[in-house]
């Protein structure tokens, strides 16, 4: 048996990547499930499958574990899901302090979702040349406060080309997603890394657009320098999921963290005394944003953010 890496899943038909570096079409044979979920497509671009060569195409026997997946309901009311993708090494969520302006709720969310599927996240503070005086003032507070949780922070303008080499040396060797709110400069910061992939991103979007098999066709794309990009349009965070209250603090790291000294073990950081977030809190260990965004969580009031 052979071993690939899928590159691209049309729903029937899947591109793996084989270990000589070319490509061959594949199918699955018989049915995959997945033990906790119910998914529609079982094999997603990141897997690492095994095949069998048949004449000019594949098929596909077996998937090999994943040491992570991110998942997307097929529709608000299916029970089935979809994996978007794979073993992703890492994501970068592109951020900008203004046009357009992102909110710190929606930073928080997508990285509890990134805590929760085990992926690290780089915030990439983007449009860098745009910024002075108050705005400045703005970023370096926000990276402060992600910087001191342990969040790598880079600062980029694809505009100016500042700091691309940085993103692109980061990026080498990897599996990388990148998110952000529409208008924030991804496409533009894709472009500044490899000009060609940029031009296929640009087919995919088109190709979505016409709103055709929307919920399984997912590329990703090799970077020119080494590693892949998965930008799919319907990846803006990474969905929202259910979660018990106790678990949402447990992704807040430096929340987690205080709790431990909290006078009872079920703390919910809100009302309780003798908590140590709270006391945290007075003391500016940890930011009011990001408390906010516990709170807001808590409540399970997701929706503005969406
Ligand atoms: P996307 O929606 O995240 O893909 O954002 P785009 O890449 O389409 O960028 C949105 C707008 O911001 C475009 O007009 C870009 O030219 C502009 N833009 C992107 N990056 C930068 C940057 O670093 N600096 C400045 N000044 N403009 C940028
Ligand atoms: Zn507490």
């Amino acid at each position: 048996m052979e071993k690939g890496l899928i590159i691209k899943s049309t729903g029937s038909w899947y591109t793996i990547k084989k270990e000589d570096g070319t490509t061959i079409e594949g199918k699955i044979r018989g049915k995959f499930r997945i033990k906790e979920i119910k998914t529609t497509n079982p094999v997603a671009v990141g897997d690492w499958v095994e095949y069998k060569r048949y004449e000019k195409t594949a098929i596909i026997f077996n998937i090999r574990d994943r040491k992570n997946y991110i998942i997307r309901k097929s529709s608000n009311l299916s029970k089935y899901s979809n994996i978007i993708a794979a073993n992703i090494d890492q994501a970068f969520l592109v951020v900008t302090i203004s046009y357009p302006k992102t909110l710190t709720g929606f930073i928080d969310r997508y990285l509890v979702s990134a805590e929760a599927y085990n992926i690290p996240v780089h915030l990439v503070f983007n449009k860098i040349d745009l910024y002075n005086g108050k705005l400045l003032g703005q970023l370096k507070n926000l990276k402060t406060i992600y910087e001191k949780i342990g969040y790598n922070c880079l600062e980029t303008s694809a505009l100016k080309h500042i700091n691309i080499e940085s993103l692109r040396k980061l990026m080498k060797g990897k599996i990388n997603v990148i998110s952000g709110i529409s208008g924030v400069g991804k496409s533009r910061l894709i472009n500044s890394l490899d000009q060609n992939l940029n031009l296929k991103i640009g087919e995919i979007s088109k190709f979505h657009q016409k709103g055709m098999h929307i919920t399984t066709y997912t590329e990703m794309f090799e970077l020119s320098t080494g590693g892949y990009v998965i930008d799919t349009p319907g990846i803006k965070g990474f969905g929202v999921f259910v979660m018990k209250n106790e678990e949402i603090s447990h992704h807040f790291p430096e929340i987690f963290k205080l709790s431990r000294n909290c006078r009872y073990y079920n703390c919910t950081h809100v009302h309780e005394p003798n908590c140590a977030v709270q006391e945290g809190l007075k003391n500016g260990i940890i930011s009011e944003s990001r408390y906010k965004s516990y709170l807001s969580l808590l409540s399970g009031n997701n929706d503005k953010y969406r």
